[in-house]
């Protein structure tokens, strides 16, 4: 096991990762920009390093400075959260290179997994349902409209390097369609430096729901079940569940296996998470990301394991800690993600947290790194905290998140909580009746 980990984040991840290690009698290492020295990870950790200024390429995405911070520290393992560094295959290669462990898949595996065409290739290769689409990127205009045609409109022109909803363009018409994969082009180029993009046919009501696996990079690899994450905005995640209400236990064990089983072909080694489309009964694989989630505490809310007590221990070679059968899945749990924004315009809302009361009780989790007094620094995520709920089943669950909501005070800045004490009282969302498409409906009404 490892005696000093180097947890390369910052925000409720970094405190979230540093709980475990000192759970498991790990020493931890903070790495911070200047923005965050005053921040809960810093203060909490056993040693922490500045590695530079706020912009995150000068610090948290700086690897000879975080290379040097293991250096002065003598930490064996580098842990990235989610985010940052988390999917750069480089980064883990660099790792390996000196020497520390990066508590992650191997750097092989987040190359073919990062390049979206790639890894649909791969996964087709595994026996797992891909979403129908160009076989490889757009060469020639005429060759997409083409795929586009046989197909039918609409398409959706994705980024190969896509993430976090970026350089995504739906196209209703072939006259659309030029321009659609123009416009993907170019916001790829900006945002990954890299333009190839392919055509998916676009799902006009899916709901999207995703398999969490654990691989030992030796052939061994389990599935911890699904967490649907249906609600979204910009393609972005706002609330996730797990068990999926639309899922019943055959259909799990089903997509659960074929995942599994998938990851074993592979050797994939750590956690891991297959992202799927799901529409009138049929899954299509979208990505994989091949890191931690920042929803992974419902799966860890309903299965009782600790993920990233399971990322360090598989990363310093231990085998998994339990078998498929020994995977038990019990009650409902829901996530919600509490950012610095208004809860309506989504605009960013930096500043001092003057007054800061958590809900707490049965079943109630909120992970989080700020405090009363608090500073938030304008230049990264928005995102503060999650609330995150269990019940003995969905509507216990909902009800307890109900109470939570109105319990939960943060003063001095806007937050997106009022969303959810929307959310919670509407109808569609206590049946579980909802697609990718629903929460931006919802906010378009007045
Ligand atoms: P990113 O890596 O940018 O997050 P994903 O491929 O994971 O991109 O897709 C993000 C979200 O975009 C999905 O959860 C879904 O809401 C939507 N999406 C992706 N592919 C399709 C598709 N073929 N049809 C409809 N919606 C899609």
């Amino acid at each position: 096991m490892f005696d000093k980990v180097l947890i390369a984040n910052r925000g409720e991840i970094a405190l979230r990762i540093q709980r475990a290690c000192r759970e498991i009698g790990i020493a931890t290492v903070a790495v911070h920009s200047t923005a965050d020295a005053d921040a809960m990870h810093v203060r909490l950790a056993d040693e922490s390093v500045c590695i530079g200024p706020p912009p995150a390429a000068e610090s948290y995405l700086n690897i000879p400075r975080l290379l040097a911070a293991c250096e002065i520290t003598g930490a064996d393992a580098i842990h990235p959260g989610y985010g940052f560094l988390s999917e750069n295959a480089r980064f883990a290669e660099i790792l390996e290179e000196h020497g520390i462990t990066f508590i992650g898949p191997t750097s092989e595996h987040i190359r073919v997994m990062g390049d979206k065409i790639e890894a649909k290739e791969t996964a087709k290769r595994l026996g797992i349902p891909v979403v129908p689409g160009s076989d490889g990127a757009i060469t020639n205009e005429a060759q997409a409209q083409r795929v586009a045609k046989q197909m039918g409109f609409p398409v959706l022109v994705k980024a190969a390097a896509g993430g976090g909803g970026r350089g995504m363009k739906v196209a209703r018409s072939a006259e659309e369609l030029d321009i659609a994969i123009k416009t993907a082009r170019s916001e790829a180029k900006a945002a990954f430096g890299d333009d190839s993009v392919y055509l998916e046919k676009y799902l006009s009501k899916p709901r999207h729901i995703e398999i969490q696996v654990f691989g030992d990079g030796k052939g061994n690899a389990i599935h911890l079940g699904e967490r649907d994450c249906s609600l979204q905005r910009r393609h972005q995640k706002v609330w996730e569940e797990a068990p999926s209400p639309a899922l019943n236990a055959e259909q799990r064990k089903s997509i659960g296996s074929t995942v599994a089983r998938a990851m074993q072909k592979l050797k994939y080694r750590g956690a891991g998470t297959v992202e799927f489309l799901y529409e009138d009964g049929e899954f299509f694989f979208i990505e994989m990301n091949t890191r931690l989630q920042v929803e992974h505490p419902v799966t860890e809310m309903i299965t009782g394991l600790d993920l990233v007590i399971e990322q360090i221990r598989i990363a310093s070679g231990a085998p998994l800690s339990l078998t498929q059968d020994e995977v038990t899945l019990s009650g409902h749990a829901i996530e919600c993600r509490i950012n610095a924004e208004n809860a309506r315009t989504f605009m960013p809302s930096p500043g001092t947290i003057t007054y800061w009361h958590p809900p707490g009780g049965l079943g109630v989790r909120v992970d989080s790194g700020v405090y009363q007094g608090y500073r938030i620094p304008p230049f990264y995520d928005s995102l503060i905290g999650k609330l995150i709920v269990h019940g003995k089943n969905r509507n216990e669950c909902l009800m307890r998140l109900k109470r939570c909501l109105s319990e939960f005070v943060i003063d001095g800045i806007e937050t997106t909580i009022p969303l959810f004490v929307d959310l919670v009282q509407q109808p569609d969302i206590a049946n579980g009746i909802y697609d990718i498409h629903w929460l931006e409906k919802f906010l378009q009404k007045p």
